[in-house]
């Protein structure tokens, strides 16, 4: 008798546990697709030896690991140094943005982060930006919760900025944004974006403005 009912406290103790751990999950049951931008062929932005494409991963998986730790389901559109474009593409670009868009939009995901690094000829600009495409309505929102975030955290003085007939954004059709983590071309910012601590920084302040936006979304 005394076993049995040490057992049903045991399983008792054990269900109430499962129950806090969900509720400090806040991201729990959300499905995100992350895209890294550029890869293989394309390295995007290059300062010295130093590739856009390798730190977009470098930054994604940071993002993937801080939003899983939250409870989401995480994917992305690439886990290594490849395009997406398919072979013998006549336009490697136009195939390899065609096929992100198509992946992100057939996963039916809750919402996409695309994660570049801008660049600029002039040296002095710097700070992380959030991009949208109107396609959908939430985007605004997301870009604009994005960019507070990265004032907050990132100390980024720039505003978040419409976007428009870009290839790859205007054919999502899922809520989500472009985010532009930082400047490749600002000496200061490509040291900071070279690190793993500041690299967690940017992943963990994403975090936070997607649990702020699924928070309104689900209010509304
Ligand atoms: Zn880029």
């Amino acid at each position: 008798m005394k076993k049995i009912f040490f057992l049903i406290l045991f399983f008792l103790v054990l269900y109430t546990v499962g129950i806090i751990n969900a509720l400090n999950l806040p991201l729990l049951g959300k499905v995100i697709y992350i895209d890294p931008g550029h890869g293989g062929k394309d390295p995007g932005a290059v300062v010295n030896d130093l590739y856009e494409a390798d730190l977009n991963l470098e930054i994604s998986l940071k993002i993937q690991k801080e939003l899983e730790k939250n409870g989401a389901i995480v994917y992305l559109t690439r886990y290594g140094d490849y395009d997406l474009a398919v072979k013998n593409a006549i336009n490697r670009k136009r195939s390899d943005l065609s096929r992100r868009a198509n992946i992100i939009n057939r996963s039916q995901a809750d919402i996409y982060l695309s994660i570049h690094l801008n660049s600029d000829i002039s040296f002095k600009w710097k700070g992380a930006q959030a991009f949208y495409d109107t396609v959908n309505d939430k985007n605004e929102i997301i870009a604009n919760i994005m960019q507070e975030q990265f004032k907050k955290d990132l100390n980024s003085d720039r505003q978040y900025k419409q976007i428009s007939n870009h290839y790859l954004y205007n054919r999502v059709n899922i809520p989500g944004v472009l985010l532009e983590v930082g400047f490749i071309s600002n000496i200061n910012e490509r040291y900071l974006l070279k690190q793993e601590s500041y690299q967690k920084k940017i992943a963990l302040s994403i975090k936070d403005g997607l649990i702020i936006f699924f928070n309104k979304n689900s209010k509304s």
